[in-house]
């Protein structure tokens, strides 16, 4: 291809990603039993048009960490319409569902004496990568599919002052803040291999596909992270993950 079809075949991808990620709408639903507390609530992370500007620029962020370059690396069954619903919810932050993020507005609350949109945005990006992430037909680590998600809240600068440190955690599959930092040290080895790590989740999840992207076995890999901040530290997990 000469130098102006590969200008046109660049503008002619750009296009689809475009397309793909501006055809998705977001709405927010206050659900929440007391709905004043719930408006006050929406009105402290920012408000309706904030969070659905959130929604979008974390779409955006998710696919460019991810590198969904191509249409057909999107998944088919992300809703036309993304939702935020806040509501009364027990457990955790927030979690993903077919419909969208469900907010737990306790939780957002306890953030409105601080950084509370920080936290706010944060959560949504994790959340947005549960979205658009592939899980390896049910068959990935859940501690791989939430490290991924907060591997890209890390990226965008979010990371919380409470996370654990590079090469702390026990685990490379502990998941959050401990697998999202080894993920890290893992791109630092190869750039976009979060990327294809994340591909090859489209159909299926073995362990081998560190060594097939990064040429090692991922239990090495751990211990050569753990022996490069050579951290013997233990981390105290925190409750209430999303
Ligand atoms: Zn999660």
């Amino acid at each position: 291809m000469d130098r102006v079809g590969n200008v046109l075949a660049l503008i002619i991808l750009s296009l689809v990603i475009i397309q793909r990620s501006d055809a998705v709408q977001y709405k927010v639903v206050n659900n929440v039993t007391n709905v004043l507390y719930g408006d006050l609530i929406i009105l402290g992370v920012g408000g309706v048009e904030f969070s659905k500007k959130t929604m979008k620029s974390a779409t955006d962020f998710v696919l460019r960490t991810l590198r969904e370059t191509k249409s057909e690396d999107l998944r088919k069954d992300v809703p036309r319409v993304i939702g935020l619903f806040f509501q009364d919810m027990d457990g955790s932050a927030a979690t993903t569902l077919q419909d969208g993020i469900h907010m737990s507005v306790g939780y957002i609350a306890r953030y409105l004496s601080s950084d509370v949109r920080k936290e706010f945005v944060g959560v949504i990006l994790h959340e947005m990568t549960h979205v658009w992430q592939w899980f390896g037909d049910d068959r990935t680590p859940v501690g791989l599919t939430e490290g991924i998600a907060d591997y890209v809240r890390l990226r965008a600068g979010y990371a919380r002052i409470d996370w654990v440190k590079p090469g702390e955690g026990d685990r490379w599959d502990q998941g959050y803040d401990v697998t999202a930092r080894f993920l890290d040290y893992c791109e630092g080895l190869k750039d976009g291999f979060v990327s294809e790590m994340n591909k090859r989740l489209k159909t299926f999840y073995k362990d081998e596909y560190f060594i097939e992207i990064l040429g090692k076995d991922v239990h090495r890999l751990w211990r050569e992270y753990k022996a490069k901040y050579n951290s013997t530290r233990n981390h105290r997990r925190p409750s209430n993950r999303p």
